[in-house]
């Protein structure tokens, strides 16, 4: 007999005291026909609600490994409202060490942390876990899949009413084809009637342990399954971030990657800089911004872990000094709306903040622990690893390509494709100073973001930016520019006043932009196989990752890794639509 968790929430247990394992088997696996349903097919997508400890996805995955092909490949998407911590789902999981072998300790490494949203994670090549931190009412809406399966699991309707309503139901059939089964622990009238009602058979079948009943059943009235033509090769266009991010998501479902760089090394452009910093882009509203970067955030975390040194990843954590009244509210608003664990982010006072910086602040600041730094350069050579890469080779013409997909990841210059000639982006330069420590900026113990930025002196050197120069389009550098910087590093953090800093060197870079901030990611207009994926600004780091998971989604006919509103706000299609809106017909007038 294995103990069972209880959630002090809901006063209910997370899966059987009797046997959690031989419950999800019984119920989830054997009750929606698994493994018979996902054979013969090349994908297989589950939706569960609820994730809780993992437990029926550590089940699904190990039953998926056991008896799929080597081509089929598993999605597996969980809807969680109150994620566990993940040294509680070990802890909890610990009698089924042996059963799960490295898939349990696997789970708990590449666990996002806690702050809502979706969590895109691939697992293994074959298995990709999406993991939704939300209320299962707020995230279906937002799903963009097609489900062939469905774990009803959230604790007993009579203890969590709120969540089997119609709303789920209607949901489900907006997801499901006509094929999809679903199967649940519970036999409540109910859910019974609900799930007839929205067009799901109902079978009573018997319940696990002392449970008489359970339900099954198949949704009747959807479309059909559709399965795309699979594409095998992939050329990508350009080697800076976006480029060998995608390359590399490609590569680990398997296809045929090939990135083509006109200069003579990847990184180039704006993802030269030697040192870039990771951090969400701050909105006072939870939304479809946020809702892209806070995920994004949380994965480039868990992949800057993984690489470790070699992307020099520096997890030293970030102040965001409160040094404006528009800050202030926004950081507060932020902290209030965002719904992140104060493990990951805290507003400090002044005292508090100073402590943590190690030398004197006049600000508050929003702390935010698991952000740092990295060198964008050996990110895209780590991306790049095993890829194809073809340097020295700028393309002029798409169509003479030899591939069954494109994306366009080469910053600006995506306008120079005929398909994207219509696309406003704006280049803004960016210089950077390399600056000697002080006997007193030494102490810095962690990243100042203020405006600018100052990182803590590494090798005894500072790294600070940067200038933001909408009129300027080349990348020499301007010695006006560190004075810039560092009259600006003054203003803010007033005791470094005195200080005088020697210049070492510095860099600058141009990074693209679109006037509403936000990238532009996606398919292309009016072509079958091209996206885009450009325009991240200052969050090239955070952003790109999250866009090729995205892209790799569109490609792979995939369930997408973002919420549908998000998709639409990244979506190229959307300048073209507001330009309608004023009589403007974008596509006819840049031809
Ligand atoms: N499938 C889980 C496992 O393998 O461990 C057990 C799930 S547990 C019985 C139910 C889960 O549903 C809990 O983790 C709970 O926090 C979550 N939950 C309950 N109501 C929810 C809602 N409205 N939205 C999202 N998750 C919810």
């Amino acid at each position: 007999m294995k103990g069972a968790p209880v959630s002090e929430i809901f006063d209910d247990i997370y899966f059987s005291a009797e046997d959690g394992v031989a419950e999800t088997n019984h119920v989830f696996l054997k009750g929606n026909h698994l493994p018979e349903n996902w054979r013969g097919g090349d994908n297989f997508l589950i939706a569960e609600t609820g994730f809780g400890t993992g437990l029926n996805f550590l089940c699904t995955w190990k039953l998926f490994e056991e008896t799929a092909k080597p081509h089929q490949h598993l999605d597996f998407i969980s809807i969680e409202k109150y994620p566990l911590h993940p040294d509680y789902i070990r802890q909890v999981l610990a009698p089924w060490k042996d059963y799960f072998g490295s898939r349990l300790e696997r789970l708990c490494e590449n666990y996002p942390i806690c702050v809502p949203g979706f969590h895109r994670i691939q697992i293994t090549p074959q298995i990709t876990l999406t993991l939704i931190f939300d209320d299962i009412h707020d995230a279906l809406p937002e799903m963009e899949a097609q489900i062939d399966c469905w774990f009803l699991d959230g604790f007993t309707p009579a203890k969590n009413p709120d969540m089997w309503n119609e709303n789920l139901y209607t949901q489900m059939a907006r997801l499901s084809h006509d094929q999809t089964t679903y199967a649940t622990f519970t036999a409540a009238g109910d859910v019974r009637r609900g799930l007839a009602k929205a067009g799901f058979s109902v079978e009573k079948r018997d319940g696990f342990g002392r449970k008489r009943d359970m339900i099954a059943g198949t949704y009747q009235q959807g479309r059909p399954k559709v399965e795309k033509p699979k594409q095998k090769k992939i050329a990508i266009i350009g080697a800076g971030l976006a480029g060998t991010s995608c390359a590399y998501v490609l590569n680990s479902y398997g296809y045929d990657v090939t990135i083509y760089e006109a200069s003579d090394h990847v990184g180039a452009g704006a993802s030269g800089n030697s040192t870039g910093f990771y951090n969400p882009r701050f909105t006072a509203q939870r939304d479809e911004v946020s809702n892209f970067f806070a995920p994004a955030y949380a994965q480039i975390i868990r992949l800057a872990k993984q690489a470790g040194e070699d992307i020099d990843y520096n997890p030293c954590g970030a102040l965001h000094l409160i040094n404006a009244p528009e800050k202030e509210k926004r950081f507060h608003n932020l902290i209030q709306n965002w719904g992140w664990d104060d493990a990951h982010a805290q507003i400090l006072d002044v005292d508090q903040a100073s402590d943590i910086a190690g030398i004197a602040l006049d600000h508050g600041a929003l702390y935010l622990p698991d952000s740092g730094s990295v060198t964008p350069k050996k990110l895209c050579e780590y991306y790049a690893r095993g890829i194809d890469v073809r340097l020295n080779t700028p393309i002029d013409d798409l169509e003479a390509l030899d591939a069954d997909a494109i994306i366009l990841c080469n910053a600006h210059a995506v306008q120079k494709f005929e398909p994207l000639k219509w696309l406003e982006l704006e280049t803004v330069r960016g210089q950077v100073s390399v600056l000697q420590e002080t006997e007193l900026s030494k102490n810095l113990k962690c990243n100042i973001h203020y405006g600018g930025y100052l990182s803590p002196s590494l090798d005894g050197v500072h790294m600070v930016g940067a200038t933001f120069q909408k009129w300027l389009d080349h990348t020499d550098i301007i010695q006006e520019d560190h004075q810039h910087n560092i009259e600006n590093l003054k203003a803010a953090l007033p005791v470094l006043e005195r200080e005088d800093f020697d210049v070492i060197s510095g860099w600058a870079g141009l990074r693209t932009a679109t006037k509403d901030r936000f990238p532009v990611i996606g398919p292309v207009p009016e072509q079958d196989n091209i996206c885009v994926s450009t325009a991240f600004g200052s969050h090239g780091i955070v952003g790109s990752l999250a866009g090729a998971h995205y892209i790799a989604d569109l490609i792979r006919n995939g369930p997408l890794s973002l919420p549908a509103s998000t998709r639409k706000a990244l979506n190229p299609n959307r300048f073209i639509d507001r330009a309608k809106k004023k009589g403007i017909d974008l596509l006819k007038t840049s031809k």
